[in-house]
């Protein structure tokens, strides 16, 4: 087995929740072709865990898919992670797909929003939640809705702009401040990354140690 590992727990709806692993949780939110599973695996790879795990969301429809990552990161010189061996899990990664931006039938969509928000307001190891968005596009209601909701439910966020490599230079200050202002964030938000040059790859690593830690 690889060093450090994404290992799915289970697919979780109808207000049923997932086990608790006895470690924290990172929940990663975006609608879909954002680029959630090209980071996750991104994410994995860093630790020297395998890539390409996380394919499509196992469960298209399940509020929560929740991942336990297998391992031992460390921090070497403040943000550097280094995979170990070891089959604990260190950390779970919790993949909302349905949470604000699916586009499911009204029954399903009632199911997987309770469950995701059930998750979201109460489960006691949620540490950090992602939300992705596409740096390329200007932030929209349903954007400003998610954040609104996890802001509410009081959960510790940090927004990414994905596929920061497909901009030019000239154009990235100007997509940045868009999204900035479209979402009214702090200073220093978004965080560019890209699964394809790898910005933004550490510094989120190390966002999300820090959050898991404190
Ligand atoms: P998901 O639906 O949110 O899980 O999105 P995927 O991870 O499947 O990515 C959707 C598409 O965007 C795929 O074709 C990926 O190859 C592409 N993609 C994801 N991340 C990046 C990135 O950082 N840079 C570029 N250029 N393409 C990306």
């Amino acid at each position: 087995s690889t060093p450090s590992d994404l290992t799915l727990v289970g697919a979780y709806l109808e207000k049923r929740l997932p086990p608790s692993l006895g470690v924290p949780e990172v929940a990663f939110l975006g609608r879909s072709n954002v680029g959630k599973s090209s980071l996750l695996n991104k994410l994995v790879a860093k630790v020297g865990g395998d890539t390409a795990r996380v394919g499509k969301t196992p469960g298209a429809t399940a509020a929560v898919n929740l991942y336990a990552l297998l391992g031992q990161p460390k921090r070497k010189g403040g943000s550097l992670i280094t995979g170990a061996g070891g089959a604990k899990p260190i950390l779970g990664f919790a993949d909302l797909p349905g949470f604000g931006f699916a586009k499911l039938s009204k029954e399903t969509k009632e199911s997987v929003e309770d469950t995701a928000e059930l998750y979201l307001g109460k489960r006691r190891e949620l540490s950090l939640g992602i939300l992705l968005v596409d740096s390329r596009r200007i932030p929209n209601e349903d954007d400003r809705a998610v954040l609104a909701a996890l802001f509410d439910m009081g959960v510790p966020l940090i927004v990414v702009a994905t596929k920061s490599d497909k901009l030019k230079s000239s154009e990235v200050d100007m997509a940045m401040a868009e999204i900035r202002d479209g979402l009214g964030l702090p200073d220093g938000q978004p965080l560019r990354i890209s699964c394809v040059t790898g910005e933004g790859i550490r510094e989120l690593w190390s966002i999300i140690l820090d959050a898991c830690e404190s």
